[in-house]
């Protein structure tokens, strides 16, 4: 077998290798006496030949033996043996090898064993794609089979299936967001499993399920949504698991902005009676305030016709704000199969007034003229709507005299 990192990827593609300093740890780790490997996802999107997030490494070091070797660590979860390296301005994750035993809530093991051999170390891992090794020199360390399943782009886990999820039932959504963003299917043992414990997601924190939902969201097979709907992932959050795949296809074809996909997500949702309120639905999963906001209020413009011409979209972008505008113009495509986005964009394009700041009268003047309070908003007011449909109009001189002309009425 090859021993270079480059040697280990498919010859196709772009020989990814770790940086310098990546290696250095890894080298000093063996100098010390130590075994040292890349481990997990980084291991995984080197046989890829995709650059990693982050590179982990797994060692035979406890973590004060660890911390010894280099000269700058935090000890980042000691109980678990992690500790951070840190190397000039990089930081790397270095971790005991280590088992877990149980695991009492479905989520977190209640307690971490070090141990001293990787393949006990790489056993505990979910996914056989995840559960590989790399040394600088030596054998790649591959006990179960992710080389062949990365070729097969297969999604199996190490051991059983549903004692795994059984363990940890996050590992489901994990599964569904690796299918999402590697376009790898689910092997057929491992997506059955995900039906039979389906019902442990109800156990896991919402704030967990939100960020494994938003990731799936934001990749290009965002519609693995329906998998999550269907398999009953999602069964605490919604109504129905009756959703409908060709409109959650669409979502990928969405600008990948966390807001826009969500919004799209709880138009599609809606359509399908899968939720029959956006709040309640992104309440229930923790999301941000902004998000929570925003996604509200493109549904209740989403509940209004589709805007017709420039005017009927300057007058939505001039009561609810741009965003909330351009959510809706999202929601009224994937739903309606309208042409909402390219309408928005023309009159974004166009570049003409829909706003209070757009206007070129401000409160001041009409101060200066004599208005006051309720007066002055209603004629500030006037004067929007009135530019909106006469953009050509927005001038000072020409408000002027039409405020003029109207007091003089
Ligand atoms: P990403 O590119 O999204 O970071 P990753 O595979 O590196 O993907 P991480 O969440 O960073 O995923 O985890 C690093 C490694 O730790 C995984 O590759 C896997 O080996 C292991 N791991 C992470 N979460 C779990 C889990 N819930 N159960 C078992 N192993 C896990
Ligand atoms: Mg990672």
């Amino acid at each position: 077998m090859d021993n270079s990192f480059q040697g280990k990827q498919n010859n196709a593609r772009k020989a990814v290798t770790p940086p310098k300093y990546v290696k250095q740890v890894l080298i000093d780790l063996q100098a010390h006496g130590y075994k040292a490997y890349l481990v997990g996802g980084c291991c995984r999107d080197m046989l890829l030949g995709v650059t990693p997030n982050d590179w982990d490494i797994c060692t035979s070091a406890l973590p004060e033996e660890i911390c010894s070797v280099f000269d700058s660590t935090v000890l980042t979860g000691a109980k678990h043996g992690t500790v951070t390296v840190i190397i000039g301005s990089h930081r790397v994750e270095v971790t005991t090898f280590r088992l877990e035993n149980t695991y009492s809530d479905h989520r977190h093991p209640d307690n971490v064993m070090f141990v001293a051999d990787l393949t006990e170390d790489l056993k505990r891992r979910d996914f056989t794609m995840n559960a590989i090794a790399i040394p600088p020199d030596g054998y790649v360390s591959d006990p179960f089979g992710g080389r062949d399943d990365i070729r097969n782009r297969l999604i199996r886990c190490v051991g059983n299936p549903e004692e795994r999820f059984e363990e940890d039932a996050l590992r489901m959504f994990r599964a569904l967001r690796f299918s999402a963003r590697l376009g790898f299917d689910i092997e057929e043992k491992t997506y059955s499993a995900i039906a039979k414990k389906a019902v442990l997601a109800s156990e896991l924190a919402p704030e967990r399920i939100h960020d494994e939902l938003e990731k799936i969201l934001l990749t290009n097979r965002a519609e693995i949504i329906a998998d999550a709907v269907s398999l009953g992932l999602l069964d605490r959050f919604i109504e129905s698991r009756d959703v409908c795949r060709e409109k959650l296809k669409l979502l990928s074809t969405i600008p990948r902005k966390q807001l826009m996909r969500w919004s799209a997500l709880c138009s599609v949702l809606i359509s399908s009676g899968c939720i029959t309120d956006t709040k309640i639905f992104l309440g229930s999963l923790r999301s941000d305030r902004r998000t929570l906001s925003l996604c509200n209020t493109a549904q209740k413009i989403l509940e209004g016709p589709i805007p017709g011409n420039p005017v009927e979209w300057k007058k939505l972008l001039s009561r609810y704000g741009r965003d909330a505008v351009s959510c809706a113009s999202c929601g009224f495509d994937i739903v309606s199969g309208s042409e909402s986005r390219a309408e928005l964009r023309k009159v974004l394009k166009s570049g003409e007034p829909y706003s209070m700041a757009d206007l070129a009268l401000n409160g001041d003047d009409l101060l200066a003229m004599g208005y006051r309070g309720k007066e002055l908003g209603n004629m500030l007011g006037f004067l929007l709507d009135y530019i909106i449909s006469f953009p050509d109009y927005n001038k000072k001189d020409i408000l002027i005299s039409l405020v003029q002309g109207i007091s003089d009425d």
